[in-house]
């Protein structure tokens, strides 16, 4: 079969790799000059390694992008280290993960962190939150370690939604001090709504340990993409797709369109995958019928807005996530990428970013990176008093429209199907991934989804199935269409 796949993001170039070696001509097309997507970055002309738009790392227990990078040969620059993720109380950060327990250094006025386990660890670090009383803490300890070792079947967990769950179980001052935030970090105004299953697999599926590629996920994703030219997937990169159109024969019409002088000329492809928010697959594809549409529509996101700044001294005291309440400050969470990663990768600059999750109507999305900085600086000085202006060196501003899905109560019933009800295409995007939360690991598996779901509506595998999502149905145009 000829295959087009739109967007040379993690599912994409994944499901690319999957199609090829299972011997079809595939073409990948990517609107944006480089591949990667939303784990794509940026490099200024000091760095050694580009860095990510949006922070990023990845944790022990994903293993699906662990076993491709190991298919691609680049696991050997995938490294962990336990670095310490922090809330903000009362003007200072307190360690929620990653701290180590220290013991006085002789002689000295220094401390040294003990070698515990990760557990022993993210255990010691719950236990010394000043925010919660005594009794809390223990609470705490006690229901997160339910949800990690406890919860067998998720299911019944996304009948109600997280707020209430943490209420009942956690108690209201636990549900303030710690779930609310965590869920007003990622959903807004919209985190009454979120479903218990969504917290529940933050909780099951992360570890205290974090995980980041040498040369940053720009690096992974180029090292992808050379795997799969090396397959001979054609990989377009700058060139957009405006429209898909069905053709009589049963096969697709994709129209790139780019300002390469080589851009590339229509193609007639036996079936597409669109990778990318709803709103991109149902503007591609106007033929889908009502019910497909109906289901899209109602799926909804939040956007990302990310203020990047390269400072000349650190800001914080080894942090490298800091959670800050949203009513004290105009971001959510300050992430001191160099805490993680050595500055020197970066010509010395330390690299903080100020993100957010919001509607995509928010204001932040207009305002221009030097209003947002006039917003954004004071907020630097509460976290490090002695934090000038003059320690700027450089700003970059991302902004995101689609970039995490809003999970509401049932939402495993709401999730439309990959193979889409017009024969031949295909839609894979994070709306999809559930009920984990979505990130690279899950656009790997998704891409490797996906491309089983259309081998089996050609009548050339059988897939294995998300809960509650509908298998595919061979369909006439496809079956039968063998590998070439
Ligand atoms: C703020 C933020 C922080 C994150 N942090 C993490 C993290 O710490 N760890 C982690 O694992 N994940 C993280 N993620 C999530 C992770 O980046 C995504 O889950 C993953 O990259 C999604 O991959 P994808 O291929 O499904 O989609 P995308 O990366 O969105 O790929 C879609 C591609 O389609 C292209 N495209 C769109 N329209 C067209 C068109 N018309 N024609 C051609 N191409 C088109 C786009 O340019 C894009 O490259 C984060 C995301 C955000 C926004």
């Amino acid at each position: 079969m000829r295959i087009a796949i739109v967007g040379a993001g993690i599912a994409g170039l994944t499901a690319a790799g999957e199609l090829a070696k299972a011997g079809h001509t595939v073409t990948v097309y990517e609107a944006a000059a480089q591949a990667g997507g939303l784990a794509s970055g940026f490099r200024d002309e000091r760095w050694e390694w580009p860095l990510e738009r949006f922070y990023h790392h990845v944790f022990t227990t994903d293993t699906a992008i662990r076993e491709l990078a190991r298919e691609i040969g680049y696991d050997d620059k995938l490294f962990f280290r336990r670095r310490v993720t922090a809330q903000w109380w009362r003007d200072r950060g307190y360690a929620m993960t990653g701290a180590r327990p220290a013991a006085p250094l002789p002689g000295t006025a220094g401390t040294l962190p003990l070698p515990v386990p990760d557990a022993v660890a993210g255990v010691w670090s719950l236990l010394r939150f000043p925010a919660l009383p005594v009794t809390d803490r223990a609470r705490l300890i006690a229901v997160l370690a339910y949800l990690k070792y406890g919860v067998r079947d998720w299911r019944p967990l996304e009948r109600t939604t997280a707020a209430l769950w943490t209420r009942r179980f956690a108690g209201e001052g636990l549900y303030r001090a710690f779930f609310l935030p965590l869920l007003e970090g990622k959903f807004g105004a919209y985190s009454d709504e979120v479903n218990m299953a969504w917290l529940w697999s933050r909780f099951k599926a992360r570890s205290i340990r974090l995980g980041y590629f040498e040369g940053g996920f720009q690096g992974f994703v180029d090292a992808l993409l050379v795997h799969v030219r090396g397959m001979s997937v054609r990989v377009e990169l700058s060139t957009g797709i405006t429209g898909l159109d069905p053709l009589p024969s049963g096969r697709w019409r994709v129209e790139p369109v780019s300002d390469r002088p080589d851009a590339p000329v229509a193609e007639d492809v036996d079936a597409v995958i669109v990778t990318g928010s709803p709103g991109l697959v149902s503007k591609l594809a106007s033929d889908l019928p009502p019910g497909y549409l109906g289901q899209l529509k109602t799926l909804r996101s939040m956007g990302a807005v990310v203020l990047t700044i390269a400072l000349k001294q650190s800001l914080t005291n080894g942090l490298y996530w800091v959670n800050l309440p949203k009513d004290q400050f105009p971001f959510l969470a300050l992430v001191e990428h160099t805490n993680f990663v050595d500055p020197d990768r970066y010509g010395g600059d330390h690299l903080v970013y100020c993100g957010d999750y919001l509607d995509p109507s928010h204001e932040y999305f207009r305002l221009t990176k030097e209003e947002l900085l006039v917003r954004f600086l004071p907020a630097l000085k509460r976290i490090n008093p002695a934090f000038e202006p003059s320690w700027v060196r450089a700003t970059w501003l991302h902004r995101e429209p689609y970039a995490q899905p809003i999970v509401p109560v049932d939402h495993s019933r709401a999730i439309p199907s990959l193979a889409t009800p017009l024969p031949g295409l295909f839609w894979a995007s994070m709306s999809q991934v559930y009920p984990w939360d979505r990130g690279t690991n899950f656009a790997v598996e998704l891409g490797q989804r996906v491309a089983t779901e259309l081998l089996t509506c050609a009548g050339q595998a059988s897939v294995p199935r998300m809960p509650g999502e509908r298998p595919a149905e061979p369909v006439p145009g496809l079956a039968g269409r063998r590998a070439g």
